[in-house]
């Protein structure tokens, strides 16, 4: 333990569940979402100049926080690791060599628009662009989204492409978060895709769980259960980011069946300790999540002040070898433009 969680946070105000369907306070969730640094500011009791000098600082990527993530930031504290995941930085701003736009080579792909095929057998499907929060270290934060077909009807040249193509095995929904669409899209969606037999395995990558646990609606649930083997990659970086509520959906997709995975990305100064990282590997384990990756930061333009030494990294991995089971052990690994798979840095 860290004692990151030592200071308490706010008990704000929350919507009342008798006036929204249980199914839809995700939704309300979403559009109540703060957009807006100065505001972020007020709410967590911050220096509005701090507010005014990360809205001068956005490089382009908006502010987008739920409420539910907003009430894990601690109040008054400036460096709280949830909020430096989502407040703007001046450092954004700042041109960094060997940072660009499309860090790991998305749109260089020959693929129909919508479509990523990196790996032999895997194919990535970006459903949308629209996220649960805007994460200030995306890897994607300059991807051009509007190119992205955003409905079913849309998709289906590329469904029908997939259908045909027998040697994909595992198709990957990624975004934006593929969960920010509505369950019957999203059911929609599965259901065409379970009606390709070649297809063995689905892979959902969403941060939506984490977010706004209220996402994982019974809705979802069955969805997620109409393939025969679903995978959910969620997103957490730090202890700090699961709370009951994120722990109860967690256990609802564990116990629908689902292969529940979590990937960190190493960002400095939020979860650069050994310390921070096995507490989150641990708590993972007893939601029976599997720590699966630590991503090295994909080199992405406004994100360097994020990165970590790929030497501290290895240390980092090397010591929590030390202390932790080795299923509890993330993979700690890069994604690199030009390379068939993730390349395995310890
Ligand atoms: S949720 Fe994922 S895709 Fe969306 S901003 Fe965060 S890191 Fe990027």
């Amino acid at each position: 333990m860290t004692g990151a969680h030592d200071t308490p946070v706010r008990d704000w105000p929350s919507i009342h569940g008798g006036e929204i369907h249980a199914d839809k306070v995700w939704q309300y969730e979403m559009r109540s979402a703060i957009r807006d640094s100065v505001k972020l500011c007020e709410l967590l009791e911050l220096p509005a100049s701090l507010g005014e000098r990360a809205d001068r600082s956005k490089a382009g990527f908006s502010v987008f926080v739920p409420q539910p993530f907003l009430r894990r930031i601690r109040v008054g504290d400036p460096n709280d690791p949830l909020l430096k995941q989502v407040l703007p930085d001046p450092a954004e701003t700042t041109l960094t060599e060997g940072f660009s736009q499309d860090p790991v080579g998305d749109q260089t792909s020959k693929l129909p628009p919508g479509v990523i095929q990196k790996y032999p057998g895997r194919a990535l499907l970006v459903v949308n662009g629209a996220c649960a929060i805007h994460c200030r270290y995306c890897f994607r934060r300059h991807f051009p989204y509007k190119t992205v077909p955003h409905s079913p009807r849309n998709w289906q040249p590329v469904l029908n492409q997939l259908a045909q193509d027998t040697r994909i095995t595992e198709l990957i929904l990624s975004g934006g978060d593929p969960l920010t669409m509505v369950d019957a899209s999203f059911r929609e969606l599965v259901d065409q895709i379970a009606q390709m037999p070649h297809i063995q395995r689905l892979r959902i990558h969403t941060r939506l769980p984490v977010v706004i646990p209220s996402r994982v609606t019974d809705e979802l649930i069955a969805a997620i259960q109409v393939c025969p083997t679903t995978v959910v990659v969620v997103h957490i970086n730090h202890p700090q980011e699961i709370d009951e509520a994120v722990g109860v959906a967690l256990k609802k997709l564990v116990q629908a069946g689902a292969l529940v995975l979590n990937q960190a990305v190493l960002l400095r100064g939020i979860n650069d300790s050994v310390d921070l990282l096995a507490d989150l590997s641990l708590r993972l384990v007893a939601l029976r999540v599997m720590p699966y990756y630590l991503n090295q930061l994909d080199r992405v333009a406004g994100a360097a002040h994020f990165e970590v030494p790929v030497a501290r990294g290895k240390a980092i991995i090397k010591q929590l070898a030390d202390q932790l089971p080795g299923y509890a052990v993330p993979k700690y690994v890069q994604d690199l433009p030009d390379c068939d798979s993730k390349q395995r840095l310890a």
